[in-house]
């Protein structure tokens, strides 16, 4: 094939490596700009690129969930983000999580290495008006390019949390125990579980709602994503809501009394050596100083040591459906697409799923050709067009089977069977796309 022209892509996040590698793979000329290490957004800290900011869990592996078909059809799709997570995949269950440290190298390596990549650590402030370009910044995009983007539409925002991680040492191995929901106990299990009584679960969801919390100067008025709400407001919209949320304790048997406690909190290792854990689905806005206190009132983690506090952000996407055509181009600068979580797609696994689609899209234009989006039934298609949905409307979503074409599910069949039909439909559909692409 001959070589295209060049292609600047700004931020090498998940969705920006995606998206230069695959416009490499396809015969582009690459400059990968990443502003680390001179300059860090305040989640951020490693050198590498693609960071995981917070959890090491690219979610659900079965099929049956849209995030495991997501994953699925970018493997298909000969994603490299995949194939580094797969490389660096621990073990969690059900759940595809990775040793971060070694995932970020194996892109980071992957993509500086490529020979039609090449990387510049520097820093992009504003957006050139000329010269073709993907903008992956990310959803703590800062100040100047923010500026940049809003000259051409609409720029929103909502607030966002992170979970504490503590070290594996300072826990209680005498009050946790060690199982998988409807799985594994014992030593094959990868969940460590914080059991509580009905009682000192009510002291802790009291706790929690009433402890001091970190405030949120600026976008005072944007909402938190309903799919990570701090576990502090969720306690504050009824004391049993964290119960039925993250702290359920279905599919968890205490071996201790041979019973299901009336709540837990799960850990989940943070590498393959079981080092640190984080508190699942413990995104918190408490001070540091009430974490240290309130946390330490989980069973098991009276003596906890915190080697990261939970943290609140901001988050900004754009309004994707007024701003941007259905190939990613900002469509008042049509040489400046966007990827990744700016694009509104919520999630790891998403803001790689953007970054690919962005890097084929952006491949195609260049070499004239008129690619379809994938199909309406596969993962990507209806994560891609979930950002044509309603204008001022619009809000980021993780990939869910709402967004996926597929048939209606028959009366007597599993929902589990259903949906890994309509998967296996998507991965057909998507082999047929590709074919023609
Ligand atoms: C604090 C936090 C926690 C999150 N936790 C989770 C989680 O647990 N699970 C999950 O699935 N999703 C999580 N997300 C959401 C989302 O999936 C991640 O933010 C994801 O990394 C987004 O990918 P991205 O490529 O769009 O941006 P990023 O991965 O953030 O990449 C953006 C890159 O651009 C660089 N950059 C920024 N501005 C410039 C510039 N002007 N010039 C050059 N380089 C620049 C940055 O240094 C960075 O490397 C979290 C988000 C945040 C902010």
């Amino acid at each position: 094939m001959r070589q295209m022209s060049s292609v600047t892509v700004v931020g090498g996040g998940l969705a920006g490596c995606e998206a230069a590698w695959q416009l490499a793979q396809r015969d582009a000329r690459v400059t990968l700009l990443e502003m680390k290490p001179q300059d860090r957004s305040p989640a951020h800290s490693g050198d590498n690129m693609a960071e995981l900011v917070c959890s090491n869990s690219l979610r659900g592996a079965s099929l049956s969930g849209a995030v495991g078909l997501l994953k699925e059809e970018l493997r298909c799709l000969g994603s490299l983000l995949m194939r580094c997570a797969d490389e660096t995949a621990i073990p969690a269950g059900g759940a595809l999580a990775v040793d971060r440290d070694r995932f970020s190298r194996a892109v980071d390596e992957a993509v500086s290495t490529h020979p039609l990549i090449s990387v510049e650590r520097k820093r992009l402030d504003t957006l050139p008006a000329d010269g073709r370009m993907v903008v992956a910044t990310g959803p703590l995009t800062d100040s100047e390019i923010l500026q940049s983007l809003r000259e051409h539409g609409a720029v929103l925002s909502y607030h966002d949390a992170i979970a504490p991680l503590i070290s594996a040492e300072s826990i209680d191995h005498t009050v946790v125990f060690r199982a998988d929901r409807y799985e594994e106990t014992g030593d094959g299990a990868v969940y460590l579980n914080c059991p509580f009584d009905e009682k000192s679960y009510m002291e802790f969801v009291r706790e929690l709602v009433g402890a001091d919390k970190t405030p949120l100067h600026e976008f005072e008025t944007a909402p938190f994503f309903e799919g990570c709400l701090p576990i502090e407001e969720m306690a504050a919209r009824g004391p049993l809501t964290p119960a039925h949320g993250p702290m359920k304790p279905v599919g968890l048997i205490d071996p201790r009394f041979g019973n299901r406690p009336f709540a837990v909190v799960q850990l989940r290792p943070e590498d393959a050596a079981c080092t640190s854990y984080n508190l699942v689905g413990f995104q918190t806005r408490l001070t540091r100083g009430e974490q240290g206190r309130v946390l330490k009132m989980i069973p098991g983690l009276g003596n906890a040591v915190f080697e990261r506090y939970g943290q609140v952000h901001r988050n900004t996407f754009v309004d994707a459906p007024r701003v941007l055509d259905d190939r990613m181009r900002i469509v008042s600068a049509p040489h400046v697409s966007l990827a990744g979580q700016i694009t509104g797609v919520e999630g790891y696994v998403e803001s790689i799923a953007s970054g690919l689609f962005v890097g084929m899209a952006v491949a195609a234009e260049l070499q004239g050709l008129d690619q379809d989006l994938p199909p309406p039934t596969t993962a990507i298609g209806g994560l891609i067009r979930h950002t044509r949905k309603t204008a001022g409307n619009y809000q980021p979503s993780n990939v869910v089977w709402a967004m996926i074409d597929h048939p209606r599910k028959k009366r007597g069949v599993r929902k589990r069977d259903h949906r890994l039909s309509a998967a296996n439909t998507a991965l057909e559909d998507l082999k047929t796309w590709m074919a023609h692409s």
